[in-house]
């Protein structure tokens, strides 16, 4: 897997094929999609346009919440992903929300896994407490944990625990999606200052300098192109403990502990 991939989360279908196609002339060779967000035709269309070997590209798409028989509906919402995306199998499936029958899903993903339909699988959004309990209780452990993860909520110890138990920590929301000022933030211009960089190539740097695979969005072909220009550059150990003290240690963008927003999530009913 790649460090750097780019997601595609709030792009509209319409746009999506546009925006991958940019992506895809920018350097990118990893997508995150998911079931949720209703591109997957689109990016599985400028993918096959591009004429890019499918095993230069690294493909993730996520599941969504299944209903009852979770089992089988998990086998059947991965082949709907798979058609959509027209691929044959994906680089990476993984569980969206830490919520419903779990187990039943894991299972399937387990068997989707085992019949390399998915090459590797794993989860989104699980906090310790129950990626823990998936681990020792399962077969197979996830390849990955998609979180929050961005300089107001950087989970150092969370991403240690992970490690110890061979789960890679990827981030999303790896530019705080704009939000709390974080394109001004002064700690972060000025170090993006001493490097002739900006506060987005600051934040991403960080996130890879410490093993974290980061995803970001956007569809503007010039931020493309400067997202993924973040490897001539290395951050100080001073200027990691300045990012160091920007930690909040909350969420900003969604709080996986909420009961309303666990109420939103089992409510969202893919098929409406
Ligand atoms: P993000 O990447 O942190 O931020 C995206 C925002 O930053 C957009 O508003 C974008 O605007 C702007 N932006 C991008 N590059 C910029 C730059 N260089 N300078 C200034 N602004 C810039 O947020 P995200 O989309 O929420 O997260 C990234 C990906 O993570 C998603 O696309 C999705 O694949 C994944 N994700 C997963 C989950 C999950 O539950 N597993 C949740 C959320 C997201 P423009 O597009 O206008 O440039």
């Amino acid at each position: 897997m790649p460090l750097l991939g780019f997601g595609v989360f709030q792009i509209p279908a319409e746009q999506t094929e546009q925006a991958v196609s940019d992506a895809l002339a920018a350097g990118y060779r990893m997508f995150d999609t998911a079931a949720a967000y209703q591109n997957e035709e689109a990016l599985g269309r400028a993918l096959k346009n591009s004429g890019i070997p499918r095993e230069d590209l690294f493909i993730t798409t996520k599941l969504w919440l299944q209903k009852a028989p979770a089992e089988q509906n998990t086998r059947r919402a991965f082949e709907d992903s798979l058609t959509k995306l027209g691929l044959d199998y994906v680089d990476l499936y993984l569980i969206h929300q830490p919520y419903g029958d779990v187990y039943a899903q894991w299972r399937a993903m387990e068997d989707l896994h085992r019949q390399d339909l998915a090459k590797a699988i794993g989860v989104s959004n699980f906090y310790p407490d129950r990626l823990v309990d998936l681990i020792l209780n399962n077969e197979i452990t996830p390849a990955v944990n998609q979180i929050e993860n961005h300089p107001f909520f950087q989970r150092v110890a969370y991403q240690e625990l992970m490690a110890g138990h061979g789960v890679r920590t990827q981030s999303w929301g790896s530019l705080a999606q704009g939000k709390n000022g974080v394109f001004t933030n002064p700690v972060l211009t000025e170090i993006g200052a001493a490097h002739g960089k900006s506060v987005a190539q600051v934040e991403l740097r960080w996130l890879v300098q410490r093993g974290v695979v980061a995803i970001p969005k956007t569809v503007n072909p010039a931020r493309m192109a400067e997202n993924i220009d973040i490897f001539d550059f290395e951050l100080t150990d001073e200027q990691m403990e300045s990012i160091a003290t920007l930690d909040t240690d909350k969420p900003l963008a969604f709080d996986h502990h909420d009961p309303e927003k666990v109420a939103f999530i089992a409510n969202f009913d893919l098929d409406d």
